[in-house]
């Protein structure tokens, strides 16, 4: 069974072509920059495929309709492709970030699926119509299978203490305005990962997972549900990232807008892509935080110990919610790569049953690792996510 997995951004395709019966990534790939005035594409076939090798190519791309016909031709074309016709595959996964309230399950798309999540559009104004247009574009070209696996419902186990905002009720239930949180299919699948190296079964443990990348969330995890995670209504809330703000007094926005005369666009610009880490000094990749701080960058510094010292909080609270835990998963971009940021989140959680090895910690972690101290109440670990092979599996599943 051949898997096409979509993740159709806001001006960006990411897509992966997996066989599932040989567990193989047969292609992977991504056009960038869609509507400008110039786009590219890179498609990388996998080692051990019909065709090893890696495509790149600058163009423009006027549309996602564009981009996707020009992916089809990519994956099936006779030089380039891993597959002889648009017919060898088998099923559509779709990533689709806001499902709110309606679609709280991997789903098989139909037209009424289509219309709801149509209806989540205001929740996620620029992230659920790019997914549309994927799944619109998708469903006339594969006359096969297609499935929306949501960013959202993993989340949904959240008690409504957790997912309740303290604003007047009326407006949760005329506006749909609660905690959804973010990141979803790569906290639940970092989560199994986590239950298969205890040992567990899923429903056993407590963990807090960590999804540190350009965006950031933690989700805290009891018996394998989600209780509480740190993004919110939209993935601006919770931890600071690479280039959002996270959490800060909400007072601070009509504030702004008084004292700078921003608009609304413009404060949600300045907090979505002027904040976080770039707000503090300049640079949102922690690569290059780290070669700064070590020019002696103090903004870098600060900006560094910022996100770590946040991350430290929310672990402090959802310690408090999960029971005991079993253990602590780092993830994402930062999370399995930066060794750095790992040691120091663990610094100073000793008391709390939280010792790090240094060596085991050390250097980026390119399969699933424990990284603990011998001795440690919690085991520490790290595993790399992978949100495409999870939503092959998800459609997998539900197709079968
Ligand atoms: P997203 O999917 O949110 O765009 P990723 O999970 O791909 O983000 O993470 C990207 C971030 O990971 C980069 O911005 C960078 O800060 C960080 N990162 C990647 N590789 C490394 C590394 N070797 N060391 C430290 N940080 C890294």
């Amino acid at each position: 069974m051949k898997i096409f997995v979509i993740n159709s951004g806001s001006s960006s395709l990411k897509y992966q072509l997996l066989d599932m019966d040989s567990s193989l990534v047969m292609t992977t790939g991504l056009v960038e920059r869609i509507g400008e005035a110039m786009g590219k594409v890179e498609q990388k076939n996998w080692p051990g495929s019909a065709r090893e090798q890696e495509i790149r190519e600058e163009r423009p791309f006027s549309d996602h309709r564009e981009a996707m016909m020009t992916v089809v031709e990519l994956v099936t074309g006779q030089d380039t492709g891993v597959i002889a016709s648009r017919d060898d595959i088998d099923a559509v996964g779709h990533r689709v970030v806001q499902g709110g309230e309606c679609l709280l399950h991997t789903t098989r798309i139909d037209d009424e699926v289509v219309e709801k999540i149509r209806s989540n559009c205001p929740l996620s104004p620029l992230h659920n119509p790019a997914n549309l247009v994927g799944i619109e574009v998708a469903r006339e070209l594969f006359a096969v299978p297609q499935v929306a696996i949501f960013d959202t419902q993993f989340h949904q186990t959240m008690p409504p203490e957790a997912f309740m905002y303290p604003l007047p009720y009326d407006l949760y239930k005329e506006l749909k305005i609660r905690r959804y949180g973010f990141h979803g299919t790569s906290h639940r699948y970092v989560s199994q990962q986590a239950a298969q190296m205890l040992n567990k079964s899923p429903d056993q443990i407590n963990l807090v997972t960590l999804h540190l990348g350009n965006g950031s969330s933690m989700a805290a995890i009891r018996h394998g549900q989600c209780i509480d995670t740190t993004m919110g209504m939209t993935p601006l809330a919770g931890l600071m990232m690479g280039t959002r703000c996270g959490d800060i007094d909400p007072a601070i926005i009509p504030f702004l807008m008084r004292e700078k005369g921003l608009s609304k666009e413009g404060v949600d610009a300045l907090l979505n892509k002027e904040s976080g880490l770039k707000g503090i000094c300049g640079m949102n990749d922690m690569r290059d935080i780290h070669a700064a701080i070590a020019q002696g960058d103090k903004r870098a510094a600060l900006a560094l110990n910022m996100f770590v010292y946040g991350i430290k909080k929310y672990i402090g609270a959802y310690l408090a919610i999960t029971g005991p835990l079993d253990a602590l998963v780092f993830t994402a971009g930062i999370g399995e790569n930066d060794d750095v940021v790992r040691r120091q989140v663990c610094s100073g959680l000793e008391h709390l049953g939280i010792v790090i090895d240094l060596d085991k910690n050390t250097g980026r972690k390119k399969i699933a690792t424990a990284v603990q101290a011998d001795g440690s109440q919690v085991a520490i670990f790290v595993i790399p996510t992978n949100e495409e092979l999870a939503i092959a599996q998800e459609t997998l599943t539900l197709l079968s």
